[in-house]
């Protein structure tokens, strides 16, 4: 499988959980290279760039070997690997949570759907800059929403973004809603507009637990 690649190591790191429903929790990491969006504030570029070429074994002992409760595998785009990821949940124990943050726009397979504990979906809004036919799959955004396991996580800037995000139709306590930030500045200053729109529209704040915690940096 491909890894994104930090200051030339493949990104597996162990920390806690910044971001969703299980903000807080102790995980490693597992980044994996490639995306098929190019998101304008994308805070992980060099994920887009081809990574380290790992077998799902190494993959495996290295995660075992950091001794955590939680998987978060996140990317990049993690489902543009299925095949990948299939054989390294199997070669995980069964206790292990594990968390997928993907973009929405690919659907899970039913392998993937049987063993991930909890799905991070993160679908892309207009501001972003991407191609919004690409960004936007409402058929997969359903079939996430079928498996019962998933968060819709949204990145936003205000009150203009809502629209964008009832017209998807999403279970309205599955959605947590995120300030668009890359650093503490930013976060501080986004962080009251999204605290109205959540009161106005009856959803989840969703904190950014690292940016408060280490700001910008990456890997931690
Ligand atoms: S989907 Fe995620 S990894 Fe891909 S460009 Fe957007 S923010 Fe970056």
């Amino acid at each position: 499988m491909n890894i994104a690649r930090l200051k030339s190591e493949p990104e597996i790191f162990y920390s806690l959980q910044g971001e969703g429903a299980r903000c807080g929790s102790p995980a490693v990491f597992l980044r994996l290279a490639g995306c098929n969006l190019h998101c304008s504030w994308c805070d992980t570029r060099y994920s887009w760039l081809p990574g380290c070429e790992c077998s799902e074994e190494e993959v495996a002992t290295r995660i075992l070997s950091l001794n955590s409760p939680g998987l978060v595998i996140t990317g990049g785009e993690p489902l543009l690997q299925t095949a990948a990821l299939e054989k390294l949940l199997t070669l995980l124990p069964e206790h292990l949570f594990v968390e997928v943050e993907t973009n929405g726009t690919l659907p899970p397979t039913p392998a993937l759907v049987q063993r991930v504990n909890q799905w991070n979906v993160s679908p892309k809004l207009p501001h972003a800059g991407n191609n919004t036919a690409v960004a936007i799959c409402p058929e997969v955004l359903a079939s996430f929403a079928s498996t019962d396991r998933a968060w819709f996580k949204f990145v936003v800037r205000g009150e203009q973004d809502w629209p964008a995000i009832a017209a998807l139709n999403l279970p309205q306590h599955r959605i947590i809603l995120m300030p668009c930030a890359t650093n503490r500045a930013e976060l501080e200053a986004a962080r009251p507009a999204v605290a109205d729109m959540c009161l106005q529209h009856r959803v989840r704040l969703g904190e950014r637990m690292h940016i408060v915690l280490w700001n910008d940096k990456k890997g931690v």
